[in-house]
């Protein structure tokens, strides 16, 4: 990087602030980590436990590439909400009233954050969509707030225009499609696939009312997505919102092409601790493994695991399932029965948490069954890996419909949407589960086409990243922005 760079840059001080998913907290950190690569100062505040989660890249960056990034710990008010001390994500919470908790551990964070940041007196805040609190302040410091938006664009129109519209008011019955109207693509939904807070009063709708509205006066809106998965729509939410947005992604394929730069400098063992599936994958043939993960929250219950174990063993294909903690229900749960019997020559199988990006870039993964968790998707596209979707909670279904439209996926058949991730919905047949498998990994016509397409979009998502692609020339802007605003300090928001 240019000295002039270098020295401009350094007066640019962004803070971030991470919330408490596992999925927002990555892909903010992500952009935490590109930015101070590129020159700007950077702090991150999020309670001690959830930083550990980044602290150790964190400390690479700034050991090998001179990164100027502190992490700043922030005290969890652990014991003012009831909850042992550690539990400040939602993959640690095992029920939806400690979801409830955490979340509400957050509210609580906002006056010492406040301070801190006060303290800090930075030139920019880039925050969590959930801190909608966080505009008050940026316009208070008179500094650009932005928000980050970590799922697709289509999730995010939908929010508008199907509450807007009340779509769902013309349909008969749950099971009937409506088109979602005005997007570039045709997305047709299913009542029984939409959020409940679409349809009606509930205590989330009133925490989006809040994001959306902070959203609208923020200086911009960053994405984790970009216009070769989703052409056309950033032009569109930009105009429906009414605020600039830079879509920046995916941003995992950043980061990897940036750790490749630093990778000669540092000397970790990627695969520490995971040995024995390294091995394994290593003697199986290319393309051929079916990896199983279905994000870092999902419950499912000892019915669903036993059609799943049922499903996965017919359709006989190679397969590395990567089975949670908290699916592990009651004693004589499913977990204790039969999962050891399903271990196998076909079938190696993870406890607790996987190494999803490495497992994906493997050569011998040819197809990967999930829910539709955009982080899983994108990192499953960045290596040309297509998939097998199994929809269930949050925006899973939107990004359904996407890849479905985009022929890089074989849909599983779910068409329930749950509230939360400790699922509800009546289990899905092994049948389904083993059909959708045996027709992403045979042979067939269809099974070439998906693959071919999603070979395709890996390099179009390659090129995004790389000089002059759509996401680099995104990220390069909105890193021009942040500087901008920083020299001129006055006068740059929006009235
Ligand atoms: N993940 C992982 N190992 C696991 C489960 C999940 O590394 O065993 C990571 C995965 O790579 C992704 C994130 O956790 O980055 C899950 O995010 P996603 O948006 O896919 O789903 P969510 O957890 O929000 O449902």
């Amino acid at each position: 990087m240019a000295m002039e760079e270098n020295e401009q840059s350094a007066m640019a001080h962004v803070v971030f602030i991470p919330y408490a998913m596992t999925s927002h907290i990555t892909p903010l950190v992500h952009i935490a980590r590109l930015l101070a690569f590129h020159g700007l100062k950077v702090t991150i505040i999020a309670p001690q436990h959830n930083a550990l989660l980044f602290q150790s890249s964190v400390d690479r960056d700034c050991l090998f590439s001179g990164s100027n990034i502190t992490v700043r710990t922030i005290q969890f008010p652990s014991e003012e909400i009831g909850l042992p001390v550690g539990i400040e994500n939602f993959i640690a919470s095992p029920s939806m009233e400690i979801v409830g908790k955490v979340h509400y551990g957050f509210l609580l964070l906002q006056k010492p954050m406040e301070q801190i940041i006060r303290e800090l007196n930075p030139n920019c805040i880039i925050s969590d969509m959930f801190f909608p609190w966080t505009v008050d302040l940026a316009e208070e410091l008179q500094i650009p707030r932005f928000s980050f938006q970590p799922a697709t664009f289509i999730h995010q129109c939908a929010w508008v225009f199907i509450r807007e519209l009340k779509l769902y008011e013309n349909v008969a019955s749950d099971s009937e499609s409506f088109l979602i109207p005005g997007l570039p693509l045709d997305i047709n939904m299913k009542v029984s696939e939409i959020e409940d807070f679409l349809k009606g009063e509930t205590e989330f709708r009133k925490t989006v009312d809040d994001v959306l509205q902070a959203e609208i006066r923020s200086h911009g809106i960053i994405h984790n997505t970009c216009s070769e998965l989703e052409p056309g729509f950033a032009q569109l939410y930009e105009k429906a919102r009414g605020v600039k947005g830079w879509h920046i992604g995916p941003l995992a394929l950043f980061i990897n092409n940036y750790e490749a730069q630093i990778s000669n400098n540092s000397c970790c063992d990627p695969w520490k601790g995971y040995g024995d599936c390294f091995d394994w994958l290593e003697n199986q043939q290319s393309n051929s493994v079916l990896f199983v993960c279905f994000g870092s929250m999902i419950r499912f219950s000892d019915d669903q695991l036993e059609e799943m174990a049922v499903g996965l063993k017919a359709a006989n294909c190679p397969t590395i399932w990567v089975f949670k903690e908290q699916d592990k229900n009651e004693e004589d749960g499913f977990s204790s029965k039969r999962f050891k019997e399903m271990k196998g020559e076909n079938m190696f199988i993870i406890e607790g948490w996987a190494p999803q990006v490495l497992i994906l870039k493997h050569g011998a993964i040819g197809g990967f069954l999930t829910h539709c968790g955009w982080n899983s998707i994108l990192e499953s596209l960045a290596v040309g890996v297509p998939l097998i979707t199994w929809p269930l909670f949050s925006d899973n279904f939107y990004t359904d419909k996407l890849l479905e439209k985009l022929g890089l996926a074989i849909g599983i058949g779910a068409h329930v949407w749950n509230p939360g991730f400790i699922l509800s919905c009546p289990p899905l047949s092994g049948e389904k589960i083993e059909l959708a498998v045996k027709r992403l990994m045979n042979n067939s016509e269809e099974s070439r086409n998906i693959r071919e397409n999603a070979k395709l979009m890996a390099k179009k998502l390659k090129i995004a990243t790389e000089e002059g692609g759509s996401s680099h020339s995104q990220l390069m802007g909105l890193i021009d922005e942040i500087k901008r605003c920083a020299f001129k300090n006055v006068g740059i928001l929006p009235s």
